[in-house]
């Protein structure tokens, strides 16, 4: 079979990255995930306004990174598609994003007592550090929302070089090397919350992961390892979309064992 790899893949994938957060209770109604254009680095992919279980091919748009979109065909677009905006143009190394208001996520950016940090393996992905960004600190009383990309650019600062900003109040903003990395972490991000969460009850002092444990989860990790492409398939067929998976050997992805070695 030829290789696939190409814009079609592509949106195939993102589709298929829709429907995983929908399914997994990363998203509802709302939030986004979006992807870094493969033949343009200045522009991205992202469905228009749609709840994410509801997304097909058709429903992608391409957006530049000041989150206007490239051919005005009159569909709504998410109003906070300046987060997407705003991370892609201040980090060259990002290929995708996820912003969500998985519910587990939100205490942690409300209360200062306890910082949201990995304490779990799958939760290692998020990094050590999970900034909290407050939208009021510079913009005063708004409705919460990132409408415009000064209010995207503000969050991307926060962001920063981490994986993870938490949105006081509001939500959390992903950023990964691929779409599956960020989807993968979008997942575990609020069950690392829960653990946590849980774990605060039982009372006593919490052991985070420390630098080297995640260290060590992240020199094995590859997107198209038979590890990650396990999770992949598993979620994407949870989520009723296995028929619109592209295997790693047909997009000419290496997916082998040498680089899980
Ligand atoms: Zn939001």
């Amino acid at each position: 079979m030829p290789a696939t790899t190409g814009l079609d893949t592509v949106i195939q994938d993102l589709v298929i990255a829709n429907r995983i957060l929908a399914k997994e209770d990363v998203v509802d109604a709302y939030g986004h995930v979006s992807i870094r254009h493969p033949d343009n680095p200045s522009h991205f992919l992202i469905a228009c306004s749609l709840a994410p279980e509801l997304v097909t091919a058709d429903d992608i748009v391409e957006l530049g990174l000041d989150g206007q979109p490239l051919n005005e065909e009159g569909r709504a677009l998410y109003l906070e598609r300046f987060i997407h905006a705003a991370i892609f143009a201040a980090r060259p190394d990002v290929m995708a994003v996820v912003h969500a208001h998985a519910e587990d996520t939100l205490p942690f950016g409300i209360a200062d007592a306890t910082p949201l940090r990995p304490v779990i393996h799958s939760g290692s992905f998020i990094g050590k550090e999970v900034p909290v960004w407050d939208i009021a600190d510079n913009f005063g009383d708004t409705n919460l929302l990132v409408t415009n990309i000064e209010q995207g650019r503000n969050l991307a600062k926060c962001l920063g070089g981490n994986n993870v900003a938490l949105m006081r109040g509001h939500g959390f903003a992903s950023a990964g090397r691929s779409l599956i990395e960020v989807v993968r972490m979008s997942v575990y991000l609020p069950r690392n919350a829960r653990a946590l969460m849980r774990a605060k009850q039982l009372g006593g002092p919490i052991k985070y992961l420390s630098q080297g444990e995640i260290d060590a989860r992240n020199r094995g990790y590859s997107p198209y390892s038979t590890e990650t492409w396990r999770a992949w398939q598993y979620w994407a067929n949870k989520a009723g979309c296995g028929h619109l998976l592209t295997r790693p050997e047909d997009r000419g992805e290496p997916h082998d064992r040498e680089r899980n070695r």
